[in-house]
């Protein structure tokens, strides 16, 4: 190890746990992060500044001021520019560990893109805020035996669980259907942001006795903890069912992209069109969109406020409309300013 490096991680190569060849292994490991809000933020923190060589950061979202009680990477300023998180992510790291590689991508994980997103990296964690991207990740990490991390937060409790193909239950075993309308979310239960650094800090650690090898030490349950009522349940997750329509039967549904609907963000009044796959010049549809309400761009997203919307355009084609929940009347204004 170069001898930089040997102080920088000093502190954690003389826990025994990971010594030397644990951060040797550290640094050779590849990473990918779905989602870089709340917990992805914290988890990109944790791990960045372990050592994890290689972090791949995927985000459909832009920083907002209400992000800025959780979302530890983020400041004001990104706030300010609507900067995509995965970018703002990848500035703050380069900030504090610039001597690992962080690869951002700013786009949705959808059926389309899994491969091309998560190849290659031998771990995949849960930063997102939705259960149907998880079933994504479950059926991409069953289907090509990549271990991945569930990791939850929401109210004043954090839940999670380590999803080893071949070796535990999946998330199919475990909820064989989306909890669906049943479940909060952040938006709609509110949130403590110490529940988020739970749920983030807890699988920061497996996911490191994963990167290091140490296989007898990672946690074999699903684990919640309600920092505000002091509870906590643990449920041995088991073996992979043989009934497990994903990892028994080998079906994968999500990763086919069946039935996949036009999504509803997280609560927030907003609508997310994302079937278009096509680079927009958001200086030219800046001009374009001046004619008819406010605009304003940076290189990677436009916003464009027509009362009672506000539209979020990305450069490869996607919206976020905000000011409604109707799925048509967000088409509707896409096709409008934007186009079919
Ligand atoms: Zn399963």
């Amino acid at each position: 190890m170069k001898p930089e490096l040997d102080e920088r991680y000093s502190r954690q190569v003389l826990f025994a746990g990971i010594g030397q060849e644990g951060q040797r292994r550290l640094l050779e490991s590849n990473v990918a992060i779905v989602g870089c809000g709340a917990t992805g933020s914290v988890l990109a923190s944790l791990l960045a500044r372990s050592g994890v060589g290689r972090l791949r950061i995927i985000d459909r979202d832009y920083v907002e001021s209400s992000n800025l009680q959780r979302q530890t990477l983020f400041d004001e300023a990104d706030a300010a520019q609507s900067l995509p998180k995965a970018i703002a992510a990848c500035r703050k790291i380069a900030g504090f560990n610039s001597q690992i590689v962080v690869d951002p991508h700013v786009c949705d994980l959808i059926p389309e893109n899994a491969e091309k997103l998560l190849g290659g990296v031998q771990l995949i964690l849960d930063g997102t805020d939705n259960f149907e991207t998880r079933y994504l990740v479950n059926d991409y990490a069953v289907k090509n035996s990549v271990p991945w991390i569930y990791a939850a937060a929401v109210h004043s409790y954090a839940i999670t669980m380590n999803i080893v193909p071949g070796d535990t239950a999946c998330l199919s075993c475990i909820f064989p259907a989306s909890p669906g309308g049943a479940i909060e979310t952040c938006d709609t239960a509110g949130i403590l942001n110490s529940a988020v650094n739970l749920a983030a800090s807890i699988a920061a650690a497996e996911a490191v006795k994963m990167l290091v090898g140490d296989k007898q030490q990672l946690r074999r349950t699903l684990l919640s903890y309600d920092l505000w009522r002091n509870e906590r349940a643990e449920v041995f997750a088991g073996k992979p069912r043989l009934d497990c329509r994903t990892c028994g039967q080998r079906e994968f549904v999500y990763l086919a992209g069946e039935g996949r609907p036009h999504i509803t963000l997280c609560g927030r009044n907003s609508v997310q069109i994302h079937d278009r796959d096509r680079p927009i010049d958001l200086g030219h549809m800046s001009e374009r969109l001046k004619l008819h309400g406010s605009v304003r761009h940076n290189e990677f997203v436009l916003k464009f406020w027509k009362e009672p919307f506000e539209m979020t355009l990305f450069a490869d084609g996607r919206a976020i409309i905000k000011g409604t929940t109707d799925t048509a009347v967000a088409r509707s204004l896409y096709a409008r300013y934007v186009g079919s």
